[in-house]
C-alpha cells in the first residue's frame, strides 16, 4: 500500500467495478541483439552456471505455480511449461553456446529457436508446444536480466490485474474466476483483450496513463462506466462501487425477453468466442448467441483443427443453447488475429489485407472444411445453424458465400456489414442472403480510416461518428425494407444508449458481451419504440460524435441515464 490517494483516467469497457488488490503482469524482455558480442562475459563457466541457475529457478516456479492450480487447464499448460524448463537436452544445449562464448541471454534464445524449428516441423503435439517453449525462454531470459518474472501471474486470491498490455492468449490463459478487473496502459476498447474482458463481464479500462505507480498490492477501485482507476479510495469511492456492482446484479436478475416498453422485440443475443462461453451462458438469461467468433478455437495453434474437432465444438455450442439462434462466424483471421498456420505474404497494412472471408482467395479449403464442420453439427443436433461470413465488400462474396453454406444444408447463410462498400451496396447483399449483422469495430475502423488498435485514435473509431451512424442508418433500413433480419454485434450495441439508437433504426437483434445485456435490457424496457425513433433521429442529427451522445441523453429517460452513468 502506498498511503497515497491516485486517481487515472482511461476508457472503460462495460459498466461494471470492483474493488481490490493489485496483481501486475510483466512484458516479455527483449534479449539482447543477437550480433552482440558477449564481450561483458569474462568468464563462460560462470556464465553457464548462471544459465543452468536461471532455467532450475524457472522450472522450481513453475512446478509451484502448477501445483496451486492443479486440476486445471491452467495447472495443465504450467506443468508442461515446467517440464519445458528442466528438460536436459534444452539446458545443455543453451549452456554448450554459453561456453562456446555466446552472451548468456542469446544462448537461451538460441537454444529455444531451435527447439522450435523442430517442434514446428514435427507438427502436432509438439507444434502446440511452441507457445510453452517461448513462455519458458521469456522467464529464463528475465531470471537472467534480473527482471520480473514475465506474463500473466498466478492469482493468490481475486485481484485487479494490471498490465501494459495482454495478448489474447495472455488473456485466455487467465483464470477469470480470479480476475476482479482488468487495467490496461495499451490497448483499444475495441482490442480483442477488451472484447474478452467484456464477454467474461470483468470491468477492464484501457489507455490508462500512470498506471506504472500501481504496485503489487496496492488496493484500488476501478469503474469501467466512468473510466476511471483510484489507489486507496476513500469511503465514498467504495461505496460506488459496493452500490454499482450490487444495481448490475439487481438488474442481472431480471430475466424478460429484450423489448421496449410498448412491447416491440428486440432480440438481446450473447458474443461468445469458446464451448465453455456457451455453456457458462446456460446460466444466464441470455436469447441466443449472435456471434460465435470462431478464430478463438484456431487461435495460438500451428495447425488448423481438424473437421470433428471443430463439429464437436460446434455441436457443444448449438447442444448448450437448446435451440436458440446461434450465429456462427467462420474464421475472421488476419490482421490482428494472426494465426500461424494462414500462409500470408508480408503486409504492409494488414487491416487492409487478406483477413477474414478474403482467406478464400488463399486458403479455400479452410472456409471450406469449417462449413462442413458446421453442416456436421447441425445434422447432429437438429438445431439449424445461422452461418455468417466476416469482412465481406462486395455482393459478389456475399452469394458466394450464401452458395457454399445452403449447398451444404446450411439454409441460413448471413455476411457481417463491417467495410464501408458492403454497407453502401447493402441492398445487394441483402438481395443474396438471408441476414446481415453490423460489425461497428470494424465499421468504424475502416470508415474513419483509423486502425482499431490504435487507442489514441479512438475519438475516431466511435460508433456516434456521423458518418458511422450514417452507415449504420443505412444498412438497418434497408434490411427493414427487405424485411430480412439485422442485427449488430459490433462492442457498440454493449452500450445501452446505443441500443436505444439502433432500435429506433430497425435493428432486430443486439448482440454484445453477456453481461452488457441486463443494462441493454434495462434501457430498452423503459422506452417506447417511437422514444428509441426520435433519440436515433437526434443523434443522426448531431454534427459531432459527442453531439449525438449527448443529443441521445438528452431524449433519455433521466433515471436510466443516471442509474447507468450513460451522461
Ligand atoms: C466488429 O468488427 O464489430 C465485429 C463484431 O467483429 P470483430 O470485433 O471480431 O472484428
Ligand atoms: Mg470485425
Amino acid at each position: 500500500m502506498s498511503g497515497r490517494p491516485l486517481a487515472l483516467h482511461g476508457q472503460g469497457v462495460g459498466r461494471g467495478a470492483a474493488f481490490g488488490p493489485v496483481v501486475r503482469s510483466h512484458p516479455a524482455p527483449s534479449a539482447p541483439d543477437a550480433a552482440t558480442p558477449a564481450a561483458s562475459i569474462q568468464d563462460p563457466e560462470k556464465a553457464a552456471e548462471s544459465v543452468e541457475a536461471a532455467y532450475a529457478a524457472v522450472a522450481q516456479r513453475l512446478t509451484a505455480q502448477a501445483a496451486s492450480a492443479a486440476g486445471t487447464t491452467l495447472g495443465d499448460v504450467l506443468s508442461a511449461a515446467a517440464a519445458m524448463a528442466a528438460d536436459p537436452e534444452l539446458i545443455a544445449d543453451a549452456v554448450a553456446r554459453v561456453r562456446q562464448g555466446a552472451h548468456p541471454s542469446i544462448a537461451v534464445d538460441a537454444a529455444t529457436q531451435e527447439y522450435v524449428e523442430l517442434f514446428s516441423a514435427a507438427g502436432g503435439y509438439l507444434a502446440e508446444r511452441v507457445t510453452d517453449l517461448r513462455s519458458v525462454r521469456d522467464r529464463v531470459i528475465a531470471e537472467l536480466m534480473g527482471l520480473p518474472e514475465p506474463g500473466v501471474p498466478t492469482f493468490e486470491a481475486p485481484s485487479i490485474l494490471i498490465a501494459v498490455d495482454l495478448s489474447p492468449a495472455d488473456t485466455a490463459t487467465l483464470d477469470m474466476e480470479k480476475v476482479l478487473a482488468i487495467v490496461l496502459e495499451e490497448g483499444g476498447v475495441t482490442g480483442h483483450t477488451a472484447i474478452i474482458a467484456g464477454q467474461l463481464g470483468i470491468p477492464c479500462v484501457v489507455r490508462v496513463d500512470g498506471v506504472s505507480s500501481l504496485q503489487p498490492g496496492d488496493m484500488v477501485a476501478v469503474d469501467a462506466a466512468e473510466g476511471t482507476v483510484v489507489r486507496d479510495p476513500d469511503e465514498a469511492t467504495r461505496a460506488e462501487v459496493a452500490a454499482r456492482r450490487e444495481m448490475l446484479a439487481t438488474l442481472a436478475g431480471n430475466v424478460d425477453p429484450g423489448r421496449t416498453a410498448d412491447g416491440h422485440r428486440v432480440e438481446l443475443l450473447a458474443n461468445i468466442g469458446t464451448a465453455d462461453d456457451a455453456e457458462r451462458l446456460a446460466k444466464r438469461e441470455v436469447e441466443g448467441v449472435g456471434l460465435f467468433r470462431t478464430e478463438v478455437l484456431f487461435l495460438g495453434r500451428q495447425t488448423a483443427p481438424d473437421q470433428v474437432e471443430q463439429a464437436d465444438v460446434y455441436e457443444r455450442v448449438l447442444r448448450a443453447r437448446g435451440g436458440q439462434k446461434v450465429v456462427v462466424r467462420t474464421l475472421d483471421a488476419g490482421a490482428d488475429k494472426p494465426l500461424a498456420f494462414v500462409r500470408r505474404a508480408t503486409e504492409e497494412n494488414p487491416a487492409l489485407g487478406v483477413r477474414g472471408y478474403r482467406l478464400t482467395r488463399t486458403m479455400p479449403e479452410l472456409l471450406a472444411e469449417q462449413l462442413d464442420a458446421l453442416a456436421d453439427a447441425q445434422s447432429r443436433t437438429g438445431i439449424a445453424v445461422w452461418a455468417m461470413a466476416p469482412m465481406i465488400a462486395t455482393a459478389h462474396e456475399a452469394a458466394e458465400f450464401a452458395i457454399h453454406a445452403r449447398s451444404r444444408g446450411l439454409e441460413r447463410a448471413g455476411v457481417m456489414i463491417e467495410v464501408p462498400a458492403a454497407a453502401l451496396r447493402v441492398d445487394e447483399i441483402l438481395a443474396a442472403v438471408d441476414f446481415v449483422s453490423i460489425g461497428t469495430n470494424d465499421l468504424a475502423q475502416y470508415t474513419m480510416a483509423a486502425d482499431r488498435l490504435v487507442g489514441d485514435l479512438s475519438d475516431l473509431l466511435d460508433a456516434w461518428q456521423p458518418a458511422v451512424l450514417d452507415l449504420v442508418a443505412m444498412v438497418l433500413r434497408a434490411a427493414e425494407a427487405h424485411g430480412k433480419p439485422a442485427g449488430v454485434c459490433g462492442e457498440s450495441a454493449a452500450d445501452p444508449l446505443m441500443a436505444l439508437v439502433l432500435t429506433g433504426l430497425g435493428a432486430t437483434s443486439l448482440s454484445m458481451s453477456p453481461a452488457a445485456i441486463p443494462a441493454a435490457r434495462f434501457a430498452l424496457a423503459a422506452h417506447s419504440r417511437a422514444r428509441c425513433q426520435q433519440i436515433a433521429a437526434a443523434a443522426l442529427d448531431a454534427a459531432t460524435a459527442t453531439e449525438a451522445r449527448a443529443a441521445a441523453v438528452a431524449l433519455c429517460d433521466p433515471e436510466v441515464a443516471l442509474a447507468l452513468s450513460l451522461g
